[in-house]
């Protein structure tokens, strides 16, 4: 019997290796990766990464934050070049987000947040209560109060739900975990416009959509906006665990010495994997060609799939990709498994891939290939 708690539900595989953009089980076979944990090893197992940390390993892997530490520096002026933002590094998404919430908080004085029907930004009581459905919540009592829930792409809601004590929109930019449904650009415009106007600061969490998933290094480069606080966890480090906030200098304040902190934040062996990480993603033609492909990854799936009578949509931006059914979905991911190739679920009716953003064109074609089989033959 397990010593584990129950509240994951396991497949019957154990991944023991990786190669690149490939998993092998404990027997051997080999599985053409399209979730990349859940959107977490970006940049597939790659060996720049591999060796950052060998490297810092061999060095030293942890210092607290009573003192320096120049890979912090490092990543922060990677992630944000010349822009006027300031970091904080903790490590996960949820720390991330719940960061954001304090942040808005104290930097306004206020303490109302909307966020969004569907939305999901973690499994901690700030994230949890951010997170605008019911199911995460179930069972845990009363939640932070002052988060309200707008519908998604209207922009009338989130006026509807607007007061004197509001301090923050908060919002994906490709809904992830619900089923993968990207924002409309024109409400996307309308609401960062809306929010300076109101000044409201605008939140966007890029722990699924950033580093590179969409195809750029942040979602909301594809919109034309620059939120006042954003937050990253799931690729920055390429798998080790590693989260952080992004906020516009002029918050800095409210983060001052003593108001909040986090022990592992920032440590050096994650710092080591987020730098070499982003020296990665922003070498010259990277996110260029992972839009390309990402972009052709969904026209191959549209071809392939929406002859298929149980297909109603390929949806999703760059390598953030959602395939709409009324399929059977834990019958279509076993199917893909046994055929070798590893994809996840969201929402209710969604295949969800989140691919490796160097996947090749043939394993590309490869995965969609083992997809359209998988359609075919699986039961509805
Ligand atoms: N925000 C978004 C958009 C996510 O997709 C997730 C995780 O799936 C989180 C926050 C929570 O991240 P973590 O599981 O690292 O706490």
């Amino acid at each position: 019997m397990s010593k584990l708690f129950s509240n994951y539900k396991r497949a019957a595989v154990e991944f023991v290796k990786a190669d690149g953009n490939f998993l092998i089980d404990t027997k051997g076979k080999r599985y053409l990766d399209f979730s990349t944990g859940i959107g977490v090893t970006n940049l597939g197992f790659h060996p720049q990464v591999t060796a950052a940390l060998h490297h810092q390993a061999d060095d030293i892997w942890h210092t607290p934050n009573l003192y320096q530490n120049s890979l912090q520096e490092e990543v922060a002026e990677k992630l944000i070049g010349d822009k006027d933002f300031l970091a904080f590094f903790c490590n996960s998404g949820a720390e991330a987000n719940e960061a954001a919430i304090k942040i808005a908080r104290k930097a306004t004085g206020k303490q109302e947040i909307i966020t969004f029907i569907n939305s999901f930004h973690g499994r901690t009581f700030g994230s949890m209560s951010a997170t605008g459905q019911d199911k995460i919540k179930e069972g845990f009592g009363d939640t932070v109060p002052h988060f309200s829930y707008a519908v998604f792409n209207d922009i009338d809601s989130v006026k509807e739900l607007v007061s004197n004590q509001t301090a923050a929109v908060m919002l994906e930019l490709v809904q992830g975990e619900s089923g993968v449904q990207p924002a409309d650009k024109t409400f996307v415009e309308q609401l960062a416009v809306y929010c300076k106007e109101q000044k409201i600061l605008l939140i966007v969490d890029e722990v699924q959509t950033g580093m590179g998933r969409t195809g750029k290094l942040f979602s909301f480069e594809h919109y034309g906006i620059e939120p006042d606080i954003f937050t990253l966890a799931k690729g920055l480090g390429n798998g080790v665990p590693v989260g952080a906030m992004l906020a516009k200098s002029k918050l800095g304040e409210a983060f001052s010495y003593g108001s909040h902190g986090s022990t592992f934040g920032g440590n050096k062996l994650a710092m080591s994997a987020a730098s070499a990480t982003l020296d990665v993603m922003t070498a010259s033609g990277f996110l260029d060609t992972a839009l390309e492909h990402g972009h052709y990854l969904q026209n191959q799936l549209s071809q392939a799939l929406l002859g298929n009578s149980s297909v109603t949509q390929v949806r999703g931006l760059g390598y953030m990709i959602g395939i709409e059914t009324n399929k059977n979905l834990s019958k279509v991911v076993q199917a893909a498994r046994d055929k070798g190739l590893i994809v996840l679920t969201a929402g209710v009716n969604v295949i969800r891939l989140l691919p490796p953003l160097t996947l090749t064109k043939e394993q590309i074609d490869k995965g969609v290939a083992i997809l359209k089989e998988v359609f075919e033959e699986t039961e509805d």
